[in-house]
């Protein structure tokens, strides 16, 4: 009966490669694989006016906190006000050029770009349908690199690290940027990747029967990487959105090893080398991740030491250690729980990007901390080191194919019958 299912829409589920027949939903409700349990699609109420909605007031929200004084503290009489965008000025006149383009990156640039791609594709404004694929690509590649939350995440342990200097207040753009991070959330929330393909184009149909319930790889089909559509497997191009991809990605593994390697090795220096140094009436201190965990402990703030140890320390090493099982799983060593191994996968993207706070905690103190002769905080190279690591576990993470966990299961353990 697979072969003459009625669901107008199927889809191949980019977690375990499993054959989907979509059913109608009703608002607001989500079909999930009934494999690895991932979401496959949302049907959403207003596809059009809500997104658009909560990205114009979130767009509106950034212009405001970039206008006005984000945060400022006050120690001895001397009083230091930084808006937003002076975070990164500072790092570009510290020699850290690097790290205030990652920060203007991650967090304005890639959230505004996104945004702004949101309006023009879900309110249809008319540009040519090869424009139109190529900001839908891009928006969901860069998707994981806007990291507005985890800047303000940052921000609020900057403040307790700094509450036993002086006094800290926030700006008037404080509150906006607060709203931002919430809206820009909700507006990718809303905006379901199946129903704007197939908005922007109709899905192409393949010329072979559809088997519901079977691996895309043994019926000869693969899931296109960008847009999700059913493609055979010896078409390397995409006919929608015209990417190209096979039926697993090439190299996965040797990419993912290569990924994991190098950040092994900058691991190392980004836990020797200071990641900042505290200038305190002209006594240079210099101090690492972990003197700076141990440093908050040892001033009884428990909660935001802990924040900075898991974020920091235990994240990136399980992350690297997750990665490394992962492949090792995939070249067919070890026990066969697919299921124990995705859930490891799905920790491992969602927790990777959090890893950056402490870079965001160095960023907002060395910009605040500004007192003339009283006390300076500087960025120093292990920051970048770490903010490098993080970055290319994040890659050695996207770059390793999920469905290669999935490929040995036996045979016909899903079929709908
Ligand atoms: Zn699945
Ligand atoms: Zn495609």
């Amino acid at each position: 009966m697979c072969e003459h299912h009625h669901a107008t829409r199927h889809t191949l589920c980019m977690q375990c490669d499993l054959l989907v027949a979509l059913p109608e939903l009703r608002h607001c409700h989500k079909a999930t694989c009934p494999r690895c349990g991932t979401t496959l699609t949302t049907e959403w109420d207003e596809p059009r006016a809500r997104p658009t909605a909560y990205a114009l007031v979130a767009l509106f929200m950034l212009l405001l906190s970039n206008l006005f004084p984000f945060v400022n503290m006050k120690v001895a009489g001397v009083t230091s006000e930084v808006t937003l965008l002076e975070i990164p000025g500072v790092m570009f006149s510290e020699d850290y050029a690097s790290l205030g383009t990652f920060f203007l990156l991650f967090v304005q640039l890639v959230p505004a770009f996104c945004l702004v791609t949101i309006l023009l594709l879900v309110n249809r404004v008319k540009m040519s349908l090869s424009l139109k694929t190529f900001l839908a690509r891009v928006l969901f590649q860069l998707k994981t690199w806007g990291m507005a939350e985890i800047f303000l995440a940052g921000v609020l342990v900057s403040f307790v690290k700094l509450m036993a200097y002086g006094d800290v207040g926030i700006g008037s753009s404080f509150i906006p940027w607060c709203l931002f991070c919430l809206l820009q959330l909700r507006t990718f929330q809303c905006v379901d990747r199946l129903w704007l393909w197939d908005d922007i184009a109709p899905a192409p149909l393949p010329a072979t029967p559809l088997r519901v319930g079977v691996p895309g790889i043994r019926q000869g089909l693969r899931c296109c990487p960008c847009c999700a559509a059913v493609v055979a497997a010896d078409n390397p191009i995409c006919p929608r959105c015209h990417t190209k991809g096979y039926i697993r990605r090439r190299n996965s593994l040797q990419w993912t090893l290569a990924l994991l390697v190098t950040s092994i090795l900058l691991y190392l220096p980004a836990n020797i080398l200071p990641i900042m140094i505290t200038d305190l009436l002209g006594d240079r201190m210099p101090s690492t991740i972990l003197a700076g965990v141990i440093l908050l402990w040892s001033e009884g703030s428990y909660p935001v030491a802990l924040v900075i140890f898991i974020a920091s320390i235990m994240v990136p090493t399980l992350k690297m250690i997750a990665i490394a099982w992962l492949c090792w799983d995939a070249k067919g060593h070890g026990k066969r729980d697919s299921e124990r191994m995705h859930l490891i996968y799905e920790i491992v993207e969602f927790v990777g990007r959090w890893s950056m706070i402490d870079v965001f905690v160095i960023a907002v103190l060395s910009a605040l901390v500004r007192m003339g002769g009283l006390m300076n905080i500087y960025p120093a190279m292990g920051a970048l080191m770490f903010a490098l690591v993080v970055i290319i576990t994040m890659f050695a993470a996207m770059t390793f194919d999920p469905r290669l966990s999935w490929d040995r299961e036996p045979e016909s353990s899903h079929e709908e019958s």
